[in-house]
């Protein structure tokens, strides 16, 4: 798999549940790449995809490292583009400080991480937006139980950040719960009048996409 079929897989499922094409964004997950990886495989085919593909990390240092170095390069006159990121990993209140580049937040499950984050972007002058992690219902140590999820949602909202949408991890293994989530969630996020839904991996994000997603995170299926 590459890049390309991975765009492919997406245009496909989009096709199948009567979708615009384009409809669902690719998220580069880049976690644990180095930059050349991250060049050849992603950064190359940025015309693929309007707007290009925002890199997703995991990890907050790793993601400052590489958004300081690819944006030296590319003030340098590098080919290459202007990279927006997204951060989706669990976000620890001590590495708030590191989301400076970042444009979306995938994973926010806790009021004090938006105050944190509302905190740390009035100094930066702008804001990440952020999508909040809903509880998947199996034994899942992230994400917001949905009976908190609309005081959650009121409380972040009170912090200033913009809530653009919602996030789910799906069960592993088990296609059938995996579409239960998926589709719950997406249910939930049109109740909240929220328009952004990312759900779908490597392993799921098809049955992601015909489910309702506008945003899939996938990283392996991208650089083997
Ligand atoms: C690593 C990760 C992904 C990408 O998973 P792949 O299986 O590599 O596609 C997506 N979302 C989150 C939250 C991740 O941590």
């Amino acid at each position: 798999m590459s890049l390309p079929d991975v765009l492919a897989g997406i245009r496909a499922a989009e096709q199948r549940a009567g979708r615009a094409p384009g409809s669902a964004r690719l998220v580069a997950v880049t976690k644990g790449q180095d930059l050349e990886a991250i060049r050849e495989q992603v950064l190359a085919h940025t015309d693929l995809q309007p707007g290009g593909f925002p890199l997703g990390e995991g990890r907050a240092q790793e993601l400052r490292d590489k958004a300081a170095q690819l944006a030296e390069e590319h003030l340098a006159g590098a080919q290459l583009p202007e990279v927006e990121w997204h951060y989706i990993g669990p976000l620890q209140l001590n590495k708030v400080k590191y989301m400076r580049p970042v444009s979306l937040i995938h994973g926010l499950e806790e009021v004090r991480q938006a105050r944190a984050l509302a905190d740390a972007a009035a100094k930066w002058g702008r804001a990440p937006d952020v999508l909040l992690q809903l509880h998947n219902g199996e034994a899942q140590k992230h994400g917001i139980h949905p009976q908190d999820l609309r005081n959650v949602y009121a409380e972040v909202m009170q912090t200033g950040l913009t809530v653009r949408g919602l996030m789910v991890m799906a069960p592993e293994g088990d296609a059938e719960a995996a579409r239960r989530v998926f589709v719950d969630t997406a249910r939930r996020a049109h109740d909240l009048g929220l328009a952004e839904l990312s759900m779908g991996m490597s392993n799921d994000y098809p049955l992601a996409v015909e489910s309702g997603a506008t945003l899939v995170r996938v990283g392996r299926s991208l650089f083997t």
